[in-house]
C-alpha cells in the first residue's frame, strides 16, 4: 500500500496507543503521552494511572474507567480488549493509559498482542516505572557504588492470581536491588523465601506506599520484621517491596524537606487560568490536582463588544474584573476582526495583578488598579479618576457584583455600559470523586478563586459534609461563599497566586506545628 493510502486508512481504522502514565506524580508523564492524551477521542484507564495525568487529557475525550482494584477485577481483561478494538475500529483515537511503564508488569503485552492480532495500528508510549521513582521519591537509588550493582524487577502476584515461581536462590545471590511489584498480600511469602534461600536477616528492606503521591509512605525494616512492620502499618495496595543495602538508605531524603510536602490540593478555577498557581504550588512540593469546578462560556453578548468599541464618540474606560473577562474580550475582538489600535486613548482598568498580567499579554499596560485587589476597592478607585460625563465600558460575567459600579453611579453625566461577555457553567471532573477525596482525607486543601467555584464545587458533591473541607480562598466574597457551606475557611492577605500560595504554606505549618 501506498504511504498516503495506508495512512488514511489508518485514520478510519484508528489508532490505540498504549501510553504509560508515570507512578502518579503529573510530572512524571512524558512530553509525548501528554501529546496524545490532549489529541485523544477515548481515553481508557484504570486505578493506577494517575489522577493528575488524566487531567491532561483532552476535555472532550470519553474517559472509559476500566479500573481494577486488587482481588477485584470490575472490567475483565478480555472486556479491556474488546473496548480498545472497538473504539479503534470506530475510527477514534484511542489512548489506553497506564501505569508506570506499559510493558512493566502491566499487562500492556496482552493488550498489544490482541490489537496486533485484530489488526488495528498501535504505539507504545513508554513511561517512568515505579521501580525507579518510588523508591527515588524516597530518597532510594536502585543502584549505588558498593550497595547495589544490578536491579531486579520481580512480580509477587500470577496471573492467575496463584503465586509464581519466584527464584529466591538467584535473586539472594545477586547481592542487587530487588523490586517486587504486587507483593502487599504475599509479602510474609517474599519475607520467608528470601530468608530460606540464605539472605541475612538483617538485609534492609523496605515497603513503599503510593509513591510519588503527596500520601506517600514508607515503611523501614529488615528481612526480619518488614513483613510485621508493614501489617501493622497497614499498607494498601499500591505498594513496593524493595529489599537490598540501598532500602535503607536515609541520607537522601528529599521529598519531605519542601514545605508543601504531604498536603495535596485541588485548584477549582478555570484550567485556562489555574496553570501558574498549580506550578507554584508544585514547586514548594505539593501533590496538586487541577478539577475546575466551573468553565467559562462566552456569552451570545460578547459578540456585541466589537459595534460598542467602534462607537463615536468613543468609551474613555474599559475596566476589566477577571482574567476570563480579559481573555473573551480578546478573543471577540479576533474574531470580529478589530485591531487593537482601535482602543488607542481609551485608559484602562485592571482589578489586580493577574488580570493585569493577562492585560499585558495582549499588550496593554492598565492605566489603573486599586490598592487592594476587590470589586469595592475598583468601584473607589474608578469613582477618584473616572471624568464627569465620561464612557465606560465594563466587560465582565453575567451579574457580576455591583460593588464596582455603585460608587461610579454617583459621578454625574456617567455613562456606565455592562456587556456580560460571559457565563460560568458548573463543571464536574469525570474521574474524581470528591466525597472520597474529601472523607477519607485525600485531599487536604481546596484552593477557591471566586465565589462560584465554590457553588460548582460544592454542586459536584451535594450532600457530603462540607464542615470537613479546609477551603483557602483568595478573598472576602469568595471566603463568605466557603463560610456558607461551614467549610474551615481561611483567606489569603491579598488576591493573588502569591498570597494564596503563602496561605497554604502557613496552614501547612501550622497544622505541623499543632502535630508536635
Ligand atoms: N506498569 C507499572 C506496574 C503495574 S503492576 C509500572 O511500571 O510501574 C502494579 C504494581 O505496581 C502495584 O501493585 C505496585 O506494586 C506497583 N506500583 C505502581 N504504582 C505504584 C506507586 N505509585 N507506589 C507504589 N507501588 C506502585
Amino acid at each position: 500500500m501506498r504511504c498516503e493510502a495506508r495512512q488514511e486508512a489508518d485514520r478510519k481504522k484508528g489508532k490505540v496507543w498504549l501510553v504509560g502514565a508515570g507512578p502518579s506524580d503529573i510530572g512524571l508523564m512524558t512530553v509525548k503521552g501528554k501529546y496524545l492524551l490532549e489529541r485523544a477521542d477515548v481515553i481508557v484507564y484504570d486505578r493506577l494511572a494517575g489522577q493528575g495525568a488524566l487531567t491532561l487529557g483532552n476535555p472532550g475525550a470519553r474517559y472509559i474507567d476500566v479500573g481494577k482494584t486488587a482481588g477485584r477485577h470490575p472490567v475483565p481483561q478480555q472486556e479491556i480488549h474488546r473496548i480498545l478494538v472497538e473504539e479503534a475500529r470506530k475510527g477514534n483515537r484511542v489512548v489506553r493509559l497506564k501505569g508506570g511503564d506499559p510493558f512493566v508488569f502491566g499487562r500492556g503485552a496482552e493488550e498489544a498482542l490482541e490489537l496486533e492480532k485484530a489488526g488495528i495500528p498501535f504505539e507504545i508510549v513508554p513511561g517512568i516505572t515505579a521501580a525507579t521513582a518510588v523508591p527515588a521519591y524516597q530518597g532510594i537509588p536502585v543502584t549505588c557504588r558498593n550497595k547495589a550493582s544490578s536491579l531486579h524487577l520481580v512480580t509477587a502476584h500470577k496471573k492467575d492470581g496463584s503465586f509464581p515461581d519466584i527464584p529466591y536462590g538467584a535473586l539472594a545471590e545477586s547481592g542487587g536491588t530487588l523490586v517486587f511489584f504486587m507483593g502487599v498480600h504475599t509479602l510474609p511469602r517474599i519475607q520467608e523465601g528470601m530468608r530460606k534461600a540464605g539472605m541475612k536477616e538483617e538485609t534492609p528492606a523496605a515497603v513503599l506506599e503510593r509513591g510519588t503521591t503527596a500520601g506517600q509512605r514508607k515503611i523501614l525494616g529488615t528481612l526480619k520484621d518488614i513483613a510485621e512492620k508493614a501489617k501493622e502499618a497497614k499498607v494498601q495496595s499500591p505498594a513496593l517491596i524493595l529489599v537490598g543495602e540501598t532500602a535503607g538508605m536515609r541520607e537522601l531524603e528529599w521529598y519531605d524537606r519542601r514545605p508543601l510536602a504531604g498536603k495535596k490540593i485541588l485548584l477549582t478555577r478555570p484550567r485556562e487560568v489555574s496553570g501558574e498557581l498549580a506550578a507554584m504550588l508544585r514547586e514548594k512540593g505539593a501533590e496538586v490536582l487541577e478539577a475546575p469546578s466551573i468553565r467559562i462560556v462566552p456569552s451570545r453578548e460578547a459578540g456585541e463588544l466589537a459595534g460598542a468599541l467602534a462607537e463615536k464618540p468613543g468609551y474613555d474606560w474599559l475596566v476589566f474584573t477577571s482574567r476570563n473577562g480579559v481573555r473573551i474580550f480578546r478573543d471577540s475582538l479576533r474574531q470580529a476582526r478589530v485591531d487593537i489600535r482601535t482602543l488607542a486613548g481609551v485608559k484602562v482598568a485592571a482589578i489586580g495583578p493577574g488580570t493585569g498580567s493577562a492585560l499585558e499579554e495582549v499588550g496593554i499596560w492598565p492605566d489603573l488598579m486599586p490598592e487592594i485587589y476587590d470589586g469595592g476597592h475598583l468601584g473607589m478607585a474608578l469613582k477618584e479618576a473616572v471624568k464627569t460625563g465620561e464612557r465606560v465600558l465594563l466587560p465582565r460575567a453575567r451579574k457580576g457584583s455591583p460593588e464596582v459600579t455603585a460608587p461610579l453611579l454617583k459621578i454625574p453625566g456617567v455613562e456606565i455600559r455592562e456587556i456580560p461577555v460571559y457565563d460560568i457553567v458548573y463543571e464536574t471532573c469525570p474521574f474524581l470523586d470528591i466525597r472520597k477525596e474529601i472523607e477519607e482525607k485525600i485531599t487536604d486543601y481546596v484552593l477557591f478563586t471566586s465565589a462560584s467555584t465554590v457553588r460548582g464545587f460544592v454542586k459536584t458533591a451535594e450532600g457530603m459534609d462540607f464542615s470537613l473541607v479546609t477551603a483557602l480562598c483568595i478573598g472576602k466574597q469568595t471566603a463568605e461563599a466557603a463560610a456558607g457551606y461551614r467549610m474551615q475557611v481561611r483567606t489569603a492577605r491579598e488576591a493573588t497566586p502569591r498570597a494564596l500560595v503563602e496561605l497554604a504554606e502557613e496552614t501547612a505549618a501550622e497544622e505541623t506545628g499543632a502535630l508536635k
